[in-house]
């Protein structure tokens, strides 16, 4: 299976995800990681990377288009794998297409964890990562509104669209999760 999960910052979506590849057992790719682990390691790629990451900007298209190419090479990603904060722009949704495309392998389903705005807020001001102060939480939920949520549109017009509801309790919600995704 090839499935995409988006939702905005602090939707739980990371948490759902790695539970849900798990259980697929097929690899959890993030992109907000592949970025982190870039930047730990002070690549060329992951210092620029740091730059719009520190302010909740969305890194440019390339530069992580560059990282997830070279991650989806690997042999584990073979038989499938759950892209988690990737695409988040229509250009990657439309990149994604293009390189599924070229290999004739289509996405299996595209999962939108919808949390509102209101509860986003508090949960990311618990959360203290060291990028989530106020002003960037709101920067990066501004992001979401302007370059990611077109993306929904676009799945829903290619049918691939399942919408969870991510309020509850994290069980509650991954129950929602697995209902869509069985394992084969
Ligand atoms: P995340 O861990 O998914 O919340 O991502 C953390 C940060 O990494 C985001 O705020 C962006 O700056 C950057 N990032 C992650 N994925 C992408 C992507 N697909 N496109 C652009 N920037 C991204």
């Amino acid at each position: 299976m090839r499935i995409v999960f988006i939702g905005p910052p602090g939707a739980g979506k990371g948490t759902q995800a790695l539970r849900l590849a798990e259980a697929l057992q097929i690899p959890h790719l993030s992109t907000g990681e592949l970025l982190r682990q870039a930047s730990d390691e002070r690549t060329p790629a992951g210092l620029e990377a740091a730059k719009y990451m520190s302010t909740g900007q969305l890194v440019p298209d390339e530069l992580v288009q560059e990282l997830l190419l070279e991650r989806l090479e690997h042999d584990d990603c073979r038989d499938g794998y759950l892209l988690d904060g990737f695409p988040r722009t229509l250009a990657q949704a439309e990149s994604l297409d293009r390189l599924l495309t070229e290999k004739g392998i289509p996405l299996s389903m595209v999962i939108e964890l919808r949390v509102d705005e209101h509860e986003i807020l508090s949960r990311l001001a618990q959360r203290g990562r060291k990028d989530d102060d106020q002003t960037v939480i709101r920067q990066r939920l501004a992001q979401y509104d302007l370059l990611t949520r077109p993306l929904l549109d676009y799945y829903r017009q290619h049918r691939l669209l399942r919408v969870v509801d991510g309020l509850g309790a994290p069980d509650e919600v991954y129950a929602r999760v697995a209902a869509l995704a069985q394992p084969a």
